[in-house]
Formats: structure tokens, sequence, C-alpha cells
């Protein structure tokens, strides 16, 4: 994932992304994320803008079942190359490296994006069951006879109405 802008071509062109990034999502998350996509590069001599989405996979746990499976998000990304420029004009959340020449490593950048992209929670599947509260069963593969208790207690102030 590195951009030689002593080479790069004048004007827009695009670049590819893919490999292994390494993230610290947090206790009990993946730290090996396959990342894959295409970034649209516009070269403007002592600027480099680099701007798409790339979409991320890794193993993960849900947070409803806690069964192990493969994830996937997409995460945008917008990285600002500057050379022999000290400061740029404010870049509001775009990510800015500084390099005068060669080749710029993009690896920190975009793992950053990526995990900026990571949802607090993730599920194996929108309607995933979960775990039963009570007897602990994966209600996505069995059922039990356990009671619900989990009524919204703002629904039950308006039963007292
Ligand atoms: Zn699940
Ligand atoms: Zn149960």
């Amino acid at each position: 994932m590195k951009l030689d802008i002593d080479t790069l071509e004048w004007g827009q062109s695009e670049m590819e992304i893919s490999g292994d990034l390494s993230l610290e999502l947090g206790e009990g998350c993946p730290q090996s994320v396959q990342v894959e996509g295409a970034l649209a590069v516009d070269n403007l001599e002592n600027r480099f803008h680099l701007k798409g989405n790339v979409k991320a996979t890794c193993e993960t746990q849900c947070g409803r079942c806690l069964e192990t499976f493969t994830f996937a998000w997409k995460a945008p990304v917008e990285i600002m190359i500057l050379r022999n420029i000290d400061r740029g004009e404010d870049q509001g959340d775009t990510l800015v490296l500084h390099q005068s020449r060669g080749e710029v490593d993009l690896a920190d950048a975009i793992t950053e994006c990526v995990s900026l992209a990571y949802p607090l929670t993730t599920f194996c599947r929108e309607d995933c069951k979960g775990l039963c509260p009570t007897c602990g069963i994966d209600r996505n593969k069995q059922s039990c006879d356990c009671k619900e208790e989990d009524i919204d207690p703002r629904w039950a102030a308006l039963d007292n109405l």
C-alpha cells in the first residue's frame, strides 16, 4: 500500500488497495483485517489527494450469539499527501501526510480509516436471535421455554396510565 510520488502520473489516476492490515479494535476484536478497494488519486504537483472506499473483512464475534463469523464493512478513505508544504489549509477530516519524495506508505493512514469505520457492535446477521438471557442457549439453533421478561420500562409506564 505504497504510492510513489516521484513517478506518479500528473492529474487523475487510480490506485488499487489490497492487503492485510493489523488493527487494534479492542478486547476480543480481530487483529488481522483484509482490505481491498481503489482510491481515486489526484496529483496536483505538491499535493496528492486520495479518496475512495475500501472493503475490510475480518473474523469477529457476534455481539448477540457470540458465534465467530466473517464480518465485512466499508471504510471511507481520504488522505492528502503534502510535498514541501509545511502546513496546508485546514483539511477537515482528511488525514494529512507529509513527505517530499519517494514511496509514501499508506498502511497507517488506511488502518486508521478502517478502524474508525468499524461499528461498535457486530452481528452475524440482522435478525440474529442471540442467546437466551435465562438459560444461555443459542436461540438461532434451539428454542427454550424461558419467559421473556425484558419488557421495556417505558412501555410498562404507559400501561399504568
Ligand atoms: Zn449472532
Ligand atoms: Zn432459555
